[in-house]
C-alpha cells in the first residue's frame, strides 16, 4: 500500500480530490450524514439567499506552502485565471445587482500578472474589495513592495493570515522566517494607515488551530493577538477571525496520517450549531475558480465540487435568478463551518 503523501504526489489533482472524499467516506462511515444533520433543523435542502459576496480565486499560485493550505497552493503551481475569465467575473459583478462585496483569494493572488488591472476595474464599479493578502508577498520581490500604497488607493480590506503571535508556531505551520516578515509587512501596512483608527483602512488577522482542535473563542484570542502584537512589535489590526480547519486537502492528509481524522469529525459533529448551519457563508457567497467554473464555496471548490449540474457551471453562462436561489452541494467537510460559533472566510458566524 503506497503511503497517502506518495499517492497524493502521484495522482493528478482531480483525482486526488476524488480519492479526498473517498477516503472522507470510507474511514468516517459511523459520521452521521452532514445532510441528515441539517434535514433535522429542517434545513435540507441548504439553498441560497441571493449572491452578495463574489468570490474569485485568481490562481494557485503560491510564495508559501503552508501546512494546512486548503489550496494546495504553492510556488510550482501553474493554475492563473487568464484576463478573459476576469472580464467575465466583471460582466457579472457590474450587472449582479445584489453583489456588494468582491473577495480576491489563490494562491496569493497578487501573484496573478493581472491583478491590479483587475482591482482597478472592480474598484471602479464601486464594490468592496476583500484580499487575502498572505503577507510574505508584500517582501517578496521588488514589484511588490508598493502593495500596501497600491491596497490604500482602492481601499481594499485586507485580510491577512497569523496562525499566533509567537515565531515558533507561525512558522511551524507556515514555513521558516514566515512571521518575522508576516511583522514587517504588518508594520508596513500600518504605516500606510491599515488597522488605525479614522483611517477606514481594515486589517483583519486570521488565525486556525494548530492541530485536531477547535478554536477558542474569537473575542478572547483577538484580545491577546492585539495585546502581544501590540506589545512585542508595535502591529495595529482591527478584527481577528479564528476559523476551524476544514478536513480537506493538506489538513485532511495530516489527520489521516496522525489517526487524528475519527476524532476530529467527532468533535465536529459534537459541536454541530444548529445557528452556525443558518448562517454558513455559502448561502450568501459564489466561488468563482481560476479556470471560470462555479462553486458554491471555496472549500467545495478545492474539492472540485461544482455547483449543482442543473445549474450554469461557468462564469462564462452566469444566471444571477437562478444561481441566487440554488441549493447548495453538501458533504461530510461542511461540518467544519457548523462546529461551535461556526466558521467562514469571515471568521465566527455567530
Ligand atoms: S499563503 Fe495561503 S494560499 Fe499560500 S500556501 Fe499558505 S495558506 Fe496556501
Ligand atoms: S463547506 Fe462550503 S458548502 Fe459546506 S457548509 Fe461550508 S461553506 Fe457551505
Amino acid at each position: 500500500m503506497p503511503s497517502l503523501k506518495r499517492q497524493h504526489h502521484e495522482l493528478s489533482d482531480s483525482f486526488v480530490q476524488l480519492k479526498v472524499l473517498n477516503r472522507e467516506d470510507q474511514k468516517g462511515a459511523h459520521i452521521p450524514k452532514f445532510g441528515d444533520k441539517l434535514q433535522e433543523i429542517a434545513l435540507l435542502p441548504l439553498t441560497s439567499t441571493g449572491v452578495e459576496i463574489f468570490q474569485v480565486n485568481l490562481g494557485k499560485m503560491c510564495n508559501q506552502t503552508c501546512k494546512h493550505c486548503h489550496v494546495d497552493a504553492g510556488p510550482d503551481r501553474k493554475e492563473i485565471m487568464p484576463r478573459e475569465v476576469m472580464e467575465q467575473c466583471l460582466r457579472v459583478i457590474r450587472e449582479g445587482k445584489g453583489i456588494h462585496t468582491v473577495d480576491l483569494t489563490g494562491g496569493a493572488p497578487e501573484m496573478n500578472p493581472h491583478f491590479r488591472w483587475f482591482v482597478e476595474q472592480v474598484s471602479g464599479l464601486g464594490k468592496k474589495i476583500i484580499v487575502r493578502c498572505n503577507l510574505t508577498i508584500v517582501l517578496a520581490h521588488p514589484k511588490y513592495y508598493d502593495l500596501p500604497a497600491f491596497y490604500r488607493q482602492h481601499q481594499v480590506e485586507v485580510v491577512s493570515s497569523l496562525p499566533h503571535f509567537s515565531a515558533s508556531r507561525t512558522d511551524a505551520q507556515r514555513g521558516e522566517g514566515v512571521f518575522e516578515k508576516s511583522i514587517r509587512a504588518l508594520q508596513q501596512l500600518n504605516a500606510v494607515g491599515y488597522g488605525q483608527e479614522g483611517t477606514g483602512l481594515s486589517l483583519h488577522l486570521v488565525y486556525n488551530p494548530a492541530g485536531a482542535f477547535l478554536p477558542s473563542s474569537q473575542k478572547s484570542l483577538e484580545k491577546e493577538f492585539k495585546r502581544k502584537l501590540k506589545q512585542q512589535y508595535q502591529v495595529d489590526f482591527n478584527s481577528l477571525y479564528t476559523i476551524t480547519n476544514m478536513p480537506i486537502s493538506r489538513f485532511l492528509d495530516y489527520l489521516l496520517q496522525s489517526g487524528n481524522y475519527e476524532s476530529y469529525m467527532e468533535k465536529l459533529v459534537a459541536a454541530f450549531n444548529p445557528a452556525a448551519a443558518a448562517g454558513v457563508m455559502c448561502r450568501n457567497t459564489i466561488s468563482v475558480g481560476w479556470d471560470g467554473f462555479l462553486y458554491d464555496c471555496d472549500f467545495n471548490q478545492m474539492l472540485d465540487l461544482k455547483v449543482k449540474e442543473t445549474y450554469p457551471q461557468h462564469i462564462s453562462t452566469y444566471e444571477k435568478e437562478a444561481l441566487d436561489q440554488r441549493e447548495i452541494v453538501i458533504n461530510q467537510h461542511c461540518y467544519g463551518c457548523t462546529a461551535g460559533a461556526g466558521s467562514s472566510c469571515g471568521g465566527s458566524t455567530t
